[in-house]
């Protein structure tokens, strides 16, 4: 591919406004990137924030979309890493500066000069990005992912930012064998949080708003199930967990989740709510309590948690749908409403 080539997509015409189907240009191949056919797109809860402007002014029209599985079918000549036909994902960003102290230690979610996101970003040139609520993508071959053959690529496609986003902290925190682990919200996060901390060997609990959904809760690998919504739940939880991952899009109580945290227990914050929250600092020093933060992952540990789900047959629960069904997912993902993660057939585009 030589010139721009004009893709269909599905793109947020402005704040709040519903999607609608588009076309947008993707770049010639360059000398490093490889073209990707992509087959599903999953929705997760930022894409909403952003379009939303939720988090903040944002490029518009923006095409959501960064949870992204497909087929590469053509490579630039400098690519040694990929080849036409293999199934690769791409995540949350697609550049970095590549130099600094943080993508050196393949953290690159934590340049120093910023990532390139996936969409709502801005290329190096400036050119705005779009992201995988479209039916190809030209990417550098150091931003994509091997998807392993035993994840199929719909299942594999939420992996790409939900499996990384909570994969990442959990090791960081060394969930494991006799670490007792709760995980905040049944959502597309948290769901996966439970699994893959099931399947570190961690005790899992499962704090959800109510108990409609115990059974797959269960089903899923946790141990243990509360309704929130229960105050007895935080009196009979109260000092029990080495970690908490809240995976909550909106603003929680903390202090009532810290008093749930062993002596030198952390409570770690990947949700990322469109207002502050409030913290008193006794909660933190009573227990010798840690509060922390975790975003997503860099591409060398994105591999590793693919290969670990593979290797564990760890891929999300997902409902597939077709793009004119976004609206209609995006309102029930706000409802808390899915099961577990929506995936886009994006050959509906
Ligand atoms: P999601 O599928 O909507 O899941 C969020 C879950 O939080 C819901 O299913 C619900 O679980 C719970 N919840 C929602 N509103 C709540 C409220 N008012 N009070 C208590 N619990 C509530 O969203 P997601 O895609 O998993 O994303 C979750 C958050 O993580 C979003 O804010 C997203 O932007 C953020 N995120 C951060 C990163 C990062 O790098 N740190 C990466 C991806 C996403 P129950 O029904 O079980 O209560
Ligand atoms: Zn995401
Ligand atoms: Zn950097």
């Amino acid at each position: 591919m030589t010139s721009l080539t004009t893709v269909p997509a599905y793109a947020v015409p402005a704040p709040k406004a519903p999607l609608e189907r588009t076309t947008i240009a993707r770049r010639p191949v360059g000398e490093y990137d490889i073209l990707i056919d992509i087959k599903f797109a999953g929705i997760c809860h930022s894409d909403i924030h952003q379009a939303n402007e939720g988090w903040g002014e944002a490029v518009f029209p923006m095409v959501p979309g960064h949870e992204i599985a497909g087929v590469v079918t053509e490579v630039g000549p400098g690519v040694t890493r990929y080849s036409a036909g293999d199934r690769v994902g791409v995540g949350c960003f697609v550049d970095s500066c590549r130099e600094c102290e943080y993508c050196e230690r393949g953290l690159e979610q934590y340049c120093l000069k910023g990532t390139v996101a996936t969409y709502n970003g801005r290329e190096k040139n400036g050119d705005p990005t779009y992201g995988g609520y479209s039916r190809q993508l030209v990417v550098d071959e150091n931003y994509a992912v091997r998807i392993p053959q035993g994840l199929s690529l719909d299942v594999a496609a939420p992996l790409l930012c939900a499996g990384i986003t909570t994969y990442s902290p959990l090791r960081h925190w060394n969930a494991g064998p006799g670490k007792k682990v709760a995980v905040i919200g049944l959502g597309g996060l948290g769901h996966m949080a439970v699994k893959i901390a099931h399947a570190m060997g961690a005790e899992v609990t499962v704090l959800s708003q109510s108990l409609r959904k115990k059974d797959d809760g269960l089903r899923l690998g946790a141990d243990r199930y509360y309704a929130t919504s229960d105050d007895a739940t935080f009196s009979e939880l109260r000092g029990q967990f080495d970690i908490i991952l809240s995976t909550v899009s909106a603003p929680l109580p903390i202090d009532a989740y810290l008093r749930l945290l062993k002596v030198d227990g952390a409570f770690v914050n990947v949700g990322a709510p469109e207002e502050p929250n409030s913290l008193n600092m006794f909660s933190l020093i009573a227990g010798r309590r840690t509060l922390a933060g975790s975003s997503i992952g860099g591409i060398r540990e994105t591999q590793e948690m693919l290969d670990f789900c593979a290797e564990h047959g760890l891929g999300a629960e997902i409902e597939v749908i077709s793009a004119d069904e976004i609206n209609e997912a995006y309102e029930r993902v706000v409802g808390s409403d899915v099961r577990y993660r929506f995936v886009i057939d994006t050959a509906t585009i």
